[in-house]
């Protein structure tokens, strides 16, 4: 079967330049014509539309935050009459108010568009059948499948999440090919599998999960129980649309994004200036041909990096890796920003080591000193711990530029919740 070349175009960097450009300039005229949250950003900022001339204006722009959403409740942002609207989609919300995104004819095309793409990247055809298994109502995730799905021509078995009996039942029945879920309930329906010994009935060849953090474990994990060729980490959220702001490739060598949709920044989150080309940073986006509510200069508070050079696959939409973070937890040690997810992904090497680990910050003298708490792996001896705790300082050392100390603990010994774990403890006082 021939791959499916209909919906990510191969675009020239020129030619990315060109419609940011005239997708910028449009968005700045459209908000500042017709919302006034964002005309009176503007003013305060000294700017009209016609000051947009170039890309490098777009550094002179307002940010946009969670906090604008917040206070424009219940239809924050919005830039179109009512008659416009064609839908409304609003994220969980864990606190507070919901983020709540309004939603034109035009604008479901497009993340029909960008759905469909990510089905293309997959390298799924139109005989792919695709088992939908994320939450389907008032947020994004089971809609922007279905829409993508059914845009890009494959047949969608929309389950939803839950209910393992007719999981299994369209696994087997319906031979789906391709599984729409979290990370978790893909690894869920690998056990359930496994369980009941149907890895030999069931056809499924891919994997598109997001949304939730996800170490390379899992992955392999439930990749090799549901017999996967691919699994593929798709990147969105419901103020960008929804899911499907960008996918993994077959290279799996970072996820692609679709730059002629939105312009993604990447900034220092302390001085939200830029940071240097492929350096550490919060994800900031503006959009470029959103209509319902658009976003300017939106911080996701989301950390990754971009991915210079061209990809193996081929594809000339730009690259960024997986996200590592929340900008919100960044410690400043020593004028080095330093993330926690970079810690974590340099104990991912070191499989006597375990995944949880604490940051303990003190200061001596006007001197800062960093000491990193690392567990053994579960079941791993406490043999050679000054070893361990060398070869991590080492590689935490060329990892972060700069120097901590590292002790390794018991398995068990340091704190687990819930949600966030507190990994940080900041002895330092800021005087
Ligand atoms: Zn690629």
């Amino acid at each position: 079967m021939q791959r499916d070349h209909r919906f990510i175009p191969r675009l020239s960097e020129e030619q990315f330049r060109d419609i940011q450009l005239e997708g910028l300039k449009w968005t700045v005229a459209h908000a500042h014509a017709n919302s006034p949250a964002y005309r009176a950003k503007f003013d305060a900022a000294g700017l009209a539309p016609g000051d947009v001339r170039s890309l490098d204006d777009l550094l002179r722009l307002p940010f946009t935050d969670a906090d604008d959403l917040r206070a424009g409740y219940p239809m924050p942002l919005r830039c179109v009459p009512e008659e416009e609207l064609v839908r409304i989609h609003a994220s969980s919300g864990t606190t507070g108010k919901r983020k709540v995104m309004v939603y034109t004819q035009g604008d479901v095309d497009t993340w029909k568009t960008m759905m469909a793409r990510c089905f293309e990247m997959a390298g799924l055809t139109r005989r792919d059948r695709v088992q939908i298994a994320v939450g389907y109502g008032l947020w994004t995730a089971g809609a922007g499948f279905q829409i993508g799905c059914e845009h890009f021509g494959a047949t969608a078995l929309p389950v939803g999440p839950g209910n393992l009996e007719i999981q299994m039942q369209l696994l087997t029945d319906m031979d789906a090919t391709c599984l729409c879920s979290t990370a978790s309930m893909a690894l869920l329906l690998g056990e359930e599998v496994e369980k009941h010994g149907l890895r030999g009935k069931i056809g499924l060849k891919k994997c598109i999960f997001g949304s939730e953090a996800h170490t390379p474990k899992m992955r392999a994990r439930f990749e090799s129980l549901l017999g996967l060729e691919h699994s593929f980490d798709i990147s969105g959220m419901t103020e960008l649309y929804g899911p499907g702001a960008g996918l993994e490739c077959a290279a799996h060598q970072g996820i692609h994004y679709w730059a002629d949709i939105y312009i993604l920044e990447i900034l220092d989150p302390a001085t939200l200036q830029p940071v240097a080309p492929g350096q550490t940073g919060e994800m900031v986006v503006t959009t470029l041909c959103k209509e319902g509510a658009p976003l300017i200069r939106y911080r996701t508070h989301d950390l990754t990096r971009l991915l210079p050079g061209q990809c193996p696959c081929g594809a000339t939409m730009p690259r960024h890796d997986k996200i590592l973070g929340r900008s919100d937890d960044m410690i400043i040690f020593r004028g080095v920003n330093i993330y926690p997810g970079q810690i974590a992904a340099v104990l991912e090497k070191f499989p006597e080591a375990g995944s949880e680990y604490q940051i303990l910050l003190t200061r001596t003298g006007g001197r800062d000193s960093m000491r990193i708490r690392v567990e053994r792996g579960r079941g791993a001896q406490g043999g050679d711990d000054a070893g361990l705790a060398g070869a991590v300082a080492q590689a935490l050392h060329h990892q972060l530029m700069a120097r901590a100390s590292v002790e390794i603990v018991d398995f068990g010994s340091l704190p687990r919740s819930f949600g966030k774990t507190r990994r940080v403890i900041d002895e330092r006082d800021d005087s």
